[in-house]
């Protein structure tokens, strides 16, 4: 089948993606498999580092003692890819060097392993951009220490990678600062069905995706497999676009955001309408100002995972200056979704399905439809009142969040499978209790 886009010169952004063909809202675009991946250090012992599954009691490998796997055939699977790795790690423990570090490593790795080839890729690492001109002394300093701990993790692999590059690394990926620049910039978060990060990965083609706070593309990920799809429908010619940050933010926060981590101005419409900023500022100053300043701090909390914590500074702020605050207020919204978030973990079901069905509504206002943050978030909530046994609001729950998983994720995704199953689950529930 002949590719539904194609590269091109973007105006003012350099560049682009474009569609080839027209393309309709839910289906897939482009699926890519990585050039180089690895599980995030804080998940390294949940998830299988070779096909991305989260499961309890992972086998271990008995070298390094890092990584970790489903079974024996993911652990054969995995190891082409691991054993130079494997040396590395070993030689470095028990430090553990961080996720964008283990990343351009195992780019360095795959560069230099004959079997594997990126030459069907749209996009060369050698194009890739490093942004090392335009970046703060700062934010060069720190690359610089990464640049620096690359150097020293892949030593006894690679001694010397001025000397290994000029055979077999493109030019660029010979110097340690300008590769782990290119790495941090280009590398996608891999998530699960829900969203949550489980790893970082380079995906070279994809790269070439331009930014737009409204974008008409989403990526969903089914194991390490980057899947592109379309949210609205496209026309041929029309620019593909991805947002890169989560966009539940005022266009001022926005813009700071992707200046800071990519080093350019967002000017596309949503951002030059500025038309949600009202609505997510809503409110007086100073009535919401206490949420905000209090977010960074209770963002810390969950970060660290204390839930009781975070749980006593969220509920304790919406009950008092939050009854002022309309829902719609983009701080007010955080806040009560972390609420939600910390009373999951606490096994606070009444009280966490009362703040997750808060933001439902606010949710879909503030979303393209489809968008896979709402089907999730949908998702959340109707397992809340499945769980509570509130099966009708469930059931019509659980389909609102499949009308949107089904285009975000696809027919074949596993959340779509699973949605299914808990519609036909509730059904019968629903049969059960009127026969009673
Ligand atoms: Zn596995
Ligand atoms: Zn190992
Ligand atoms: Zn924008």
């Amino acid at each position: 089948m002949p590719p539904k886009l194609k590269r091109f010169v973007s105006p003012g952004k350099g560049n682009g993606l474009r569609a080839t063909v027209r393309i309709r809202r839910g289906e897939l675009v482009y699926s890519a498999e990585p050039l180089a991946c690895c599980v995030s250090n804080k998940l390294a012992r949940d998830v299988c580092h070779h096909c991305f599954s989260r499961r309890e009691n992972l086998l271990r490998c008995s070298q390094c003692k890092m990584a970790r796997y489903c079974n024996t055939t993911c652990q054969k699977q995995a190891w082409c890819g691991h054993k130079t790795e494997c040396k590395c790690l070993k030689s470095l423990r028990p430090r553990v060097p961080t996720d964008s570090v283990r990343l351009a490593a195992r780019l360095i790795f795959a560069l230099l392993s004959p079997s594997k080839s990126s030459s069907e890729e749209l996009y060369t690492l050698e194009e890739h951009e490093s942004h090392l001109s335009s970046m703060s002394e700062n934010k060069k300093q720190g690359l610089s220490q990464l640049a620096s701990m690359l150097e020293l993790y892949v030593q006894q692999e690679v001694p010397d990678l001025a000397q290994e590059g000029a055979s077999a690394l493109p030019p660029s990926c010979r110097d340690p600062l300008s590769l782990i620049a290119k790495v941090t910039c280009n590398c996608f978060t891999i998530s699960d069905g829900e969203l949550q990060e489980i790893g970082v990965g380079l995906y070279p083609s994809l790269s070439l995706l331009n930014h737009d706070c409204w974008p008409n593309c989403v990526m969903v990920f089914v194991g390490t497999k980057l899947q592109l799809r379309a949210v609205r429908d496209i026309n041929p010619e029309e620019e593909l676009t991805i947002s890169y940050i989560e966009t539940l933010s005022s266009t001022e926060e926005r813009r700071r955001q992707l200046e800071d981590q990519y080093h350019f101005t967002c000017r596309c419409q949503h951002c030059d309408s500025q038309d949600k900023d009202g609505l997510m500022l809503s409110g007086h100053k100073s009535t919401w100002d206490p949420l905000k300043e209090a977010l960074p701090r209770l963002e810390g909390l969950k970060a660290e995972s204390d839930w009781q914590a975070l749980l006593e500074g969220c509920s304790h702020l919406l009950s008092t200056v939050g009854c002022d605050v309309s829902d719609e207020n983009v701080y007010k919204l955080r806040m009560t979704d972390m609420a939600a978030d910390a009373c999951i973990h606490l096994g606070h079901w009444e009280e966490a399905v009362g703040y997750g069905e808060k933001t439902l509504p606010v949710y879909s206002q503030y979303y393209p439809d489809p968008h896979p943050v709402h089907g999730v978030q949908l998702v959340r909530v109707a397992k809340l009142q499945h769980y509570l046994e509130r099966i009708e609001d469930a059931l019509d729950t659980f389909k609102q969040a499949y009308r949107i998983i089904k285009l975000t994720h696809g027919d074949d995704h596993p959340m779509t499978a699973q949605l299914l199953m808990k519609m036909e689950e509730c059904r019968a529930e629903m049969v059960q209790f009127n026969s009673r």
